[in-house]
């Protein structure tokens, strides 16, 4: 495989080197068993999933935008309804509230955290709020002690958008369970990745669980019975069955990911201008994205282009200034952080395949940017 880089951004060809056996095995158990779309592999891996997050149900499904829309559709979002969710996201959080019929309100990030900052959400709430999706950016937690509380004060539905954040933890309970339910994304490049599109919605709800599968599944579990109209959103087994091989895995990984995360800030801690991440008190932060904030972003950002160093912006726009929100006539001073972030930050290396000379070339380079004239 041809490297373009020194210093991949991410490195999927790794990863499947350290795995290779047990990933081509599950591979072709699939084929063997010509067991395409759903079946054992697909149960197999929802009940490991569930299990594994600490919820009841899993539903999977295609990706994880659908998780995010199914979820919605199943929770009963209709017209009118307002959902109150983070500026700083990738779209599928918002778009997927659009979808499901319902009204995008955003609300500002936290000072210091990529999260939502709970002590503004109140403001937003109306009559016709219905819900709060908070998302667990770059991977990790947002304040889920607050965000709770402001829920059941108002009685709204919870939706955690853990697309970035497997088996992250808030004062020891794992993301995913604190909501009425919880998206998963299994894009290859999220900490647990499949190797095409795959997604999952978690819950402990019962009810909900089982409207979730029959939407997911033209309406009705049952060929030929359908109770209602649904969409076509399923998993399919090779998916699952790679799936199942990397769930074994990924607490190394998480692991391998918070040990580079510990050495680049205390690496970096001390270079001027660098702004490293800040892990919440009681926040077991997963590393999905390791960001820091720079002054100089575009520059160092170039500089660290012609040394070979990937990096990228996790996301240029805040979610209120993209033109698909346009209709909001959001401004500047309405979403101070997530505005201020959108030009300082970046995304630098990290998976847990990375080398200590890798990390070590990103952090010299770091150095020398702060000592040119
Ligand atoms: C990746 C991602 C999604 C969507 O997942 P897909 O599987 O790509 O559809 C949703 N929300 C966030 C925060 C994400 O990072």
């Amino acid at each position: 495989m041809i490297k373009t880089a020194m210093v991949p951004f991410a490195d999927l060809h790794a990863q499947y080197l350290t795995i290779k056996p047990e990933i081509d095995a599950a591979i072709s158990e699939v084929i063997s068993q010509s067991a395409f779309i759903r079946g054992r592999f697909v149960d197999a891996f929802e009940n490991e999933f569930a299990s594994a997050v600490g919820t009841k149900h899993c539903v999977s499904c295609g990706n994880g935008t659908d998780a995010l829309y199914i979820a919605m559709r199943s929770l009963g979002v209709a017209a009118g309804d307002e959902v109150i969710t983070t500026a700083h996201s990738w779209i599928a959080t918002s778009e997927t509230i659009t979808q499901a019929g319902g009204s995008v309100v955003f609300c500002d990030t936290d000072k210091d955290a990529f999260t939502i900052d709970p002590k503004q959400i109140e403001q937003k709430i109306t009559p016709r709020t219905v819900g709060i999706i908070p998302v667990h950016l770059y991977g990790q937690p947002a304040n889920m002690d607050e965000i709770m509380a402001i829920a059941r004060k108002h009685k709204l539905w919870v939706l955690e958008d853990c697309a970035q954040a497997h088996f992250a933890k808030f004062k020891g309970q794992t993301v995913g369970t604190f909501g009425n339910a919880a998206a998963f994304s299994f894009y290859p490049g999220k900490n647990l990745g499949a190797m095409g599109d795959a997604g999952a919605v978690v819950t402990n709800d019962a009810a909900l669980a089982e409207k979730m599968a029959i939407f997911a599944r033209h309406g009705g579990l049952v060929k030929g019975d359908h109770r209602s109209e649904g969409i076509n959103s399923r998993m399919d087994g090779l998916q699952a069955a790679i799936l199942s091989v990397k769930l074994k895995k990924i607490y190394d990984w998480t692991q391998m990911r918070q040990k580079l995360a510990a050495e680049y800030s205390g690496r970096l801690a001390n270079i001027p201008g660098v702004e490293t991440p800040l892990s919440g008190e009681d926040r077991e932060h997963v590393y999905h994205l390791y960001v820091i904030r720079h002054k100089k972003r575009d520059l160092l950002k170039k500089w660290l282009a012609s040394s070979g160093i990937e990096t990228v912006i996790n996301y240029p726009v805040a979610l209120p200034f993209l033109p698909a929100y346009s209709r909001l006539k959001s401004r500047p001073e309405d979403f101070p952080n997530a505005y201020g972030n959108q030009s300082v930050i970046l995304s630098l290396p990290i998976f847990p395949e990375m080398a200590s000379t890798q990390l070590e070339q990103v952090v010299k380079q770091m150095e020398l940017f702060a000592l040119r004239k």
